[in-house]
C-alpha cells in the first residue's frame, strides 16, 4: 500500500489533500474516507495514492468508509471535467454526485476547559465583563453557553459511563445560569481531571438550541479557548434494513382501527412497511396491539422494499406509432447499436408524441442487458408518471425525485450501483446515477431551466449529459418542441443530428394563435383590463359548450408592487433590492427571492401616508377576477403557493383530466409538458413580463414559454385556440411563436445573438462579486476591474463591473463582471487567473460567484 493518497474534500477551495495511510486500512481510489480538517472530520473522495511526501507532515486517514469505489473511473472523470468546466472545487463536484451523506453521521461536540472555567468565574465575581467591545447580547450568550457546558460537565463528571448519546441532553436538566448568578463569593468550580474526557461533550445541535449561540459565537469562543470542538463524526452502517408489517390473519372480532389497519395490509398485498402505516390516521398502538394478538407480525427486510410498487395502469405503447416516430426511434436504435458517441436532437412539436419515443428507446436499451438514464424538468415526475414507468420496466427503474428523503435517495443509489435498477428516471442530479454500461442518456425538455444548479457547482445537466455520453460512448438524446438556441446551433452544425416530429399525433392541429394587442384595448375601453373582451367572450364560449380552458399569469402572488403615492416609494424586501409581493390568502407581503415576509402596510413604511396603493396582478389576482366573471365556473390554481409537492400538482391536474374543473389558472407551471385531452382554449394574461427583463435571454424565454403553453391547447379530439394578450404585439417572440415558427424564431434571434457576441456564438460567464457590506462589494470588485483592465486579456470581453440588476440579494450588495470570448479555452483560463488574483487580494472564494454559461445575468 502506498503511503500517501490525496482527497478530494467538499470545501469551496481548488485543490485536494493529502493524508497519510495508517496500517491497516486500505483506501481505494473513487472510494470515500474519513479524514480530519481543520477542526473537524469530513468524507472525501479518494483520488490518487502515492509515496509522494508532502512538504507539510501530513496527518492520518481515520477511516476508510467505502472498501469499493463509490465512484468509478469514467464517473471520477466526469467528475474533474464538471470541475474544469464550471470553474468548482473537485471535492463540491464530487459530493453534489454522491447522494450519500445520509450513510455519514455528523457529530460535532463541545466542552469547556479551564480557560472557559475561569471566565465564568470571574464573571461571577464581578458581574458583566466591561473589556468587551462586543454587543452584550453576544457576551450573555457567551456566558451561557459557558453555563451550560459547566453545569453538564458537573453532572456527567461524577459518572462512570455518561456517554452522551442521540437524544441529546435530556437525561439530566443543567442549570441555566445567567451571568452574575454565582454568588461573589463562590470558590472557583472544581475542575476534576475527568472533565477533560471526551465524555464531557455537548453536540452542537442541543447546546445552540438551549443558548440561542451561532455557529460564528461557538468559533469566537473557540478560538479565544474558553471552550474545546471536538468531531466524532463517524460513517453509519449503509446496509439499511426496514420493518414490515405482513399480514397473517384478519379472522376475528376487530375495532374500527384494526379493522382499518387489516384492510390496508390486505389491499397492499398482505405487506407494507411499518413507517407507512403510520402514516395513516390510526393509532400506532394498534399495530402493536394486533401483533400481540399474532395477526400481524413484524419482520426486517432489505430498505429497497420502500420502492413504491405500481398500480395497474394502461401501457402508454397502446397505440401505432406514426412514420414520424417510428424512423425517429430507429435512428435512436441504430445508434445505440453503434456503440459509440452520438447527439440526437429531437425537436418534435407539442403533442408529437415524444415521449413515447423515449419510452420505446429505454426498452431497447433495457431489452439488450444495457442501462438508460431518462431526466426531466423538476416539475414532471409525478406519481403517475412514476406509476407509468414502473409499468413498463418494473422493477427495473429507479426513480431519483426531489421529495425522497436523504435515505431514500441512498437506496436507490445504491440499487441502480448494484445493477438492480438499469433503467433511471429523475431530475438533474440523475445524470450522475452510477449505472454500469451506458447505452442511452436521453434530456427531456432540454431547454427547461431547471437542468441548470443555480449554486456550486453551477453545473448544467443538459451538457453533462452530452459530456457522459462522450466519455462512455453511449448515444444523448435531447428532445424539445422548443429547443435552447445552443443545441438547435448544434444540430445545425452537424453535431447534433436533427429529427424532426413536425406533426402532432393522429393529425391533430396545432392550435391556431390569436394576438390581442393590449395597448388597443386600453384605448378602446379607456380601463387598464386584465382579462380582454376578446378573451373572456372565447372563455364564456368553452364554459357553455362544457370544453375547458388555461390561463397563463407567469407571476404569483396578488399584488406584485406596494406603492406610495405620498412618497413614489414602494415596499422593498429588507434583505434584497425587491419590491415585496402582496398575498391576500395569507395576508402578507412576501419577498420572491428570499422567502422574506412582512405584514401588510397599512401606512407607508417611509413617509406614515395612508395613501398606499396595491398596483399589478399576480395568479391569485386573476383567480379571484376570473371568479367574479364567471361565477358559475369551477376554478383551480396553480402556482408555487397552491402546489407545495407533487401530489397538489397532480391532484389538480387530474381534477382537470375528469372534467371537475372549467378553468386552470396559473404560472409556468401550467405550461409543462402535461397532456389534458379537454382544453380547447388556452389564455396568456402576461407571458411577455419578461420582455421588459435587461436579460438577454429574455426573447428567447418568452417565445419558449409562449409554445409551451399554447400547445396544451387541443390535444384531445376537438381543436384548440390560443388568445395571446400582449403590449409587445410587434416583438419578433411573440410573433413567431403565434406562427409556431420555430425556425423562423431561431434565424432572427441567432442573428441578434451574433451582432451583440451572445451564446450560441461566443461562450460567457457570469462573475458576481458580493459581500453584505456596501464598502466591501464595491472595493473588492473595483480591485478586480483594475486587474482585468490592467491584465490584457487577448479574445475575451470583459464588461464590468457593474451593478448586478438585483443589487442586493439575501442581504448582499452585488456588482458583476460579463466576460465573453469566441474561444471557451481562453474564457477558462482568464477565469482561473481571476481568481489567483482574487486569492492574491485575499477576497473570499466564497464572494465570487463564476456562473459559467449562465441562464441568468440578474
Ligand atoms: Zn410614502
Ligand atoms: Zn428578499
Amino acid at each position: 500500500m502506498p503511503e500517501f493518497c490525496d482527497v478530494a474534500l467538499p470545501v469551496p477551495l481548488d485543490i485536494v489533500f493529502t493524508y497519510r495511510i495508517p496500517p491497516n486500512i486500505s483506501p481505494v481510489i473513487g472510494g470515500r474516507v474519513l479524514v480530519p480538517f481543520r477542526q473537524r472530520r469530513m468524507t472525501g473522495i479518494v483520488v490518487e495514492l502515492h509515496d509522494r511526501a508532502p512538504s507539510i507532515t501530513a496527518k492520518n486517514i481515520i477511516a476508510v468508509v467505502d472498501p469499493a469505489p463509490v465512484l468509478d473511473q469514467p464517473l471520477l472523470r466526469l467528475g474533474r471535467w464538471i470541475a474544469d468546466y464550471y470553474l468548482a472545487p473537485v471535492g463540491e463536484v464530487f459530493r453534489t454526485m454522491l447522494p450519500l451523506s445520509a450513510e455519514f453521521k455528523r457529530t460535532i461536540g463541545y466542552r469547556i476547559t479551564e480557560e472557559g472555567r475561569r471566565a465564568l468565574h470571574l464573571a461571577g465575581m464581578s458581574g458583566s465583563s466591561a473589556r468587551s467591545r462586543r454587543p452584550p447580547e453576544d457576551q450573555a450568550t457567551e456566558f451561557r453557553v459557558l453555563d451550560y457546558l459547566a453545569a453538564y460537565a458537573d453532572e456527567a463528571a461524577p459518572r462512570e459511563e455518561v456517554v452522551h448519546n442521540e437524544s441529546g441532553v435530556s437525561h439530566f436538566s443543567p442549570v441555566l445560569g445567567e451571568v452574575g448568578k454565582f454568588p461573589p463569593d463562590a470558590p472557583a468550580p472544581d475542575v476534576s481531571p475527568q472533565s477533560r474526557d471526551m465524555k464531557m461533550l455537548v453536540r452542537e445541535q442541543p447546546l445552540r438550541s438551549a443558548t440561542h449561540a451561532t455557529r460564528a459565537l461557538l468559533d469566537g469562543m473557540v478560538r479565544k479557548n474558553w471552550i474545546a470542538r471536538e468531531d466524532l463524526s463517524a460513517p453509519q452502517d449503509a446496509r439499511r434494513t426496514t420493518k414490515i408489517a405482513v399480514l397473517k390473519s384478519g379472522e376475528g372480532k376487530l375495532k374500527d382501527n384494526q379493522r382499518r389497519l387489516i384492510d390496508t395490509l390486505a389491499a397492499s398485498g398482505g405487506k407494507v412497511p411499518v413507517h407507512q402505516l403510520q402514516s395513516a390516521d390510526i393509532p400506532r398502538t394498534t399495530l402493536g396491539t394486533l401483533v400481540r394478538r399474532g395477526l400481524v407480525e413484524l419482520v426486517e427486510e432489505p430498505a429497497e422494499f420502500t420502492v413504491s410498487r405500481a398500480r395497474p395502469r394502461p401501457s402508454p405503447f397502446d397505440f401505432e406509432f406514426n412514420p414520424a416516430q417510428q424512423s425517429a426511434l430507429d435512428r435512436l436504435r441504430d445508434a445505440v447499436t453503434n456503440r459509440q458517441f452520438s447527439g440526437l436532437l429531437l425537436h418534435g412539436v407539442t403533442g408529437s408524441g415524444k415521449t413515447a419515443v423515449y419510452l420505446a428507446g429505454m426498452r431497447f436499451v433495457l431489452d439488450a442487458g444495457r442501462s438508460a438514464i431518462l431526466l426531466v424538468p423538476e416539475i414532471g415526475l409525478t406519481p403517475a408518471v412514476a406509476a407509468d414507468l414502473h409499468q413498463i420496466f418494473g422493477d427495473e427503474v429507479a426513480i431519483l425525485h426531489s421529495a425522497l428523503s436523504d435515505r431514500e435517495r441512498a437506496e436507490q443509489w445504491h440499487r441502480i450501483q448494484r445493477g438492480d435498477a438499469r433503467m433511471v428516471v429523475g431530475t438533474r442530479s440523475a445524470v450522475f446515477a452510477p449505472v454500469a454500461d451506458l447505452a442511452l442518456i436521453i434530456v427531456d425538455e432540454e431547454h427547461d431551466a431547471s437542468y441548470k444548479q443555480e449554486e456550486n457547482p453551477r453545473y448544467h445537466a443538459r451538457d453533462v449529459a452530452v459530456m457522459r455520453a462522450k466519455m462512455s460512448n453511449a448515444v444523448v438524446v435531447l428532445g424539445s418542441a422548443t429547443p435552447s438556441l445552443e443545441s438547435y446551433f448544434n444540430a445545425k452544425k452537424s453535431k447534433y443530428a436533427l429529427i424532426d416530429l413536425p406533426d402532432r399525433v393522429e393529425q391533430r392541429p396545432l392550435p391556431e394563435v390569436e394576438i390581442v394587442d393590449m395597448r388597443l384595448e386600453f384605448q378602446e375601453t379607456g380601463r387598464e383590463q386584465v382579462i380582454s373582451r376578446k378573451l373572456a367572450a372565447e372563455i364564456q364560449e368553452r364554459i357553455d359548450r362544457k370544453e375547458q380552458v388555461m390561463v397563463l399569469l407567469n407571476r404569483r402572488g396578488y399584488s406584485p408592487v406596494v406603492l406610495c403615492r405620498t412618497c413614489g416609494k414602494k415596499l422593498e424586501c429588507s434583505n434584497c433590492a425587491i419590491a415585496l409581493t402582496h398575498h391576500k390568502r395569507e395576508h402578507k407581503m412576501v419577498c420572491h427571492y428570499c422567502g422574506f415576509t412582512a405584514p401588510v402596510p397599512k401606512a407607508c413604511v417611509h413617509c406614515g401616508s395612508e395613501y398606499v396603493y396595491f398596483l399589478g396582478t399576480g395568479s391569485e389576482k386573476l383567480e379571484e377576477l376570473l371568479h367574479g366573471m364567471f361565477p358559475q365556473a369551477r376554478i383551480a390554481r396553480l402556482d408555487r403557493d397552491t402546489v407545495r409537492g407533487h401530489e397538489d400538482f397532480e391532484r389538480t391536474l387530474n381534477a382537470l383530466n375528469e372534467g371537475e374543473l372549467d378553468l386552470l389558472v396559473g404560472t409556468q407551471m401550467i405550461a409543462k409538458g402535461h397532456d389534458i385531452h379537454g382544453v380547447t382554449l388556452v389564455g396568456v394574461v402576461g407571458a411577455d413580463v419578461a420582455l421588459g427583463l435587461p436579460d438577454f435571454r429574455a426573447a428567447e424565454r418568452t417565445f419558449q414559454l409562449l409554445t409551451q403553453v399554447a400547445g396544451r391547447a387541443g390535444r384531445g379530439q376537438t381543436p384548440g385556440r390560443v388568445i395571446l394578450q400582449t403590449y409587445f404585439q410587434d416583438h419578433y417572440s411573440v410573433q413567431y411563436a403565434a406562427r409556431h415558427d420555430f425556425t423562423g424564431f431561431y434565424e432572427k434571434e441567432l442573428t441578434f445573438r451574433g451582432w451583440m457576441h451572445y451564446p450560441p456564438y461566443s461562450a460567457l460567464a457570469n462573475v458576481v462579486v458580493r459581500s453584505d457590506k456596501l464598502d466591501e462589494a464595491l472595493e473588492w470588485s473595483g480591485l478586480l476591474g483594475k486587474w482585468f483592465d490592467a491584465t490584457r486579456h487577448e479574445g475575451v470581453r470583459v464588461l464590468g463591473p457593474a451593478a448586478a440588476p438585483i443589487l442586493r440579494l439575501k442581504r448582499d450588495y452585488r456588482y458583476h463582471f460579463v466576460l465573453k470570448s469566441p474561444s471557451r479555452e481562453k474564457l477558462n483560463t482568464t477565469l482561473r487567473a481571476m481568481l489567483a488574483e482574487a486569492a492574491k487580494r485575499k477576497i473570499p472564494r466564497t464572494q465570487i460567484i463564476v456562473d459559467v454559461d449562465a441562464l441568468w445575468l440578474m
